[in-house]
This record gives structure tokens, sequence and C-alpha cells, in this order.
């Protein structure tokens, strides 16, 4: 089976929560193989808004990248999400982040996610479980891309 990296955020309710029950809830259809510590970030584009606590988890799955999508939106909607401002708060936020070495871009579905090299709230939860995965495009592994990304930030 694939080894599949997703990005979880929350910056609504109790954050904490959110995280652990989204994890729990990708349990009933995925095998949560690892999974990271939380880090609270400062939210990025809109900043009018709470800190967010950020994970990153590896998960395996028999389900099609575009079925396993599904299943999580249902998941973000199931716990509250309401999609209002870009980038805005949010009680969960989960993103595909790698699925192996797949590369996907498809209408509604971007693999690797176009914005994972660029976020170091993905990056840095995401070294900690996968510093060596690759990023199929960019040919550059987590580690390589988060220490960039920190060497470029104020
Ligand atoms: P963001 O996560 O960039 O803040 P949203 O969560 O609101 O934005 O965007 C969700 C939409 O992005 C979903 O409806 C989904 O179809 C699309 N999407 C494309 N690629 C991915 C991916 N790799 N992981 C999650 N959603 C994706
Ligand atoms: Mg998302």
């Amino acid at each position: 089976m694939p080894d599949v990296y997703l990005a979880l955020g929350s910056n609504l309710g109790d954050k904490r929560s959110n995280l652990v029950e989204a994890i729990r809830r990708i349990g009933a259809f995925a095998t949560v193989k690892s999974v990271s510590s939380f880090h609270e970030t400062d939210p990025v584009g809109f900043l009018d808004q709470d800190r967010f606590l950020n994970a990153a988890v590896r998960v395996s799955t028999d389900l099609t990248p575009q079925d396993f999508l599904a299943r999580l939106l249902a998941v973000e909607v199931a716990m509250g999400r309401v999609r209002t401002i870009p980038n805005g708060p949010r009680t969960l936020d989960l993103d595909i982040l790698l699925w192996d070495s797949r590369v996907i871009d498809e209408p509604g579905l971007v693999v690797p996610h176009p914005r994972m090299h660029q976020r170091f709230f993905v990056l840095d939860p995401l070294s900690e479980i996968a510093p060596q995965a690759l990023h199929p495009v960019l040919g550059r592994t987590v580690a390589q891309l988060r220490d960039s990304l920190l060497n470029t930030l104020p």
C-alpha cells in the first residue's frame, strides 16, 4: 500500500481535540502509521485570526486518491467546517501532501500539494515523521525543503 502524507490544521474551537478527533475519523478508512507533534503556528495570508495548530500524519490506504480525498472532505464537513474567507478560520483543514511518488494534476486534486514546499507550518511537522520522503516534482527531500525554507525566513 502507498505511503500517504497528510497535513492537518485547525484554528477554531478546541484545536487539539479537533486534530485528535480528525485522526480518529481518518483511522476509520485508512491505517494511521505515524503522527507528528502538534505545532502552534501563526496564520498566513489572512492575518486577523487565531493561531493554528498543525500536524502531519502518515497513513496507508487501499482507496484511490480521489476516493480518499472525498473521505477527507467529508470529515471536514462533519466536523463543522464552513468555507468563507480564503485562508480564513477553520475548525479543520485536511490536505493530501504526498502520495508515494505519484504526481496527480486534476481539477480538484493536485499532488504533491502545490503549496507544501512554501509552507513552514506544513514542512516542519512533516519533517518530524518523513525527513527522507522525496518530493517527486522538486526532486528534494522534505528535510531539504524545510531547511531551505528556514534559510529564507526573516
Ligand atoms: P486550502 O487547503 O488551500 O486552504 P481548501 O481546503 O479550502 O483550501 O481547498 C480545498 C479544495 O482543494 C478541495 O475542495 C480539493 O478539491 C482541492 N484540492 C486540490 N488538491 C488537494 C490536495 N492535495 N489536498 C486537499 N485538497 C485538495
Ligand atoms: Mg484544504
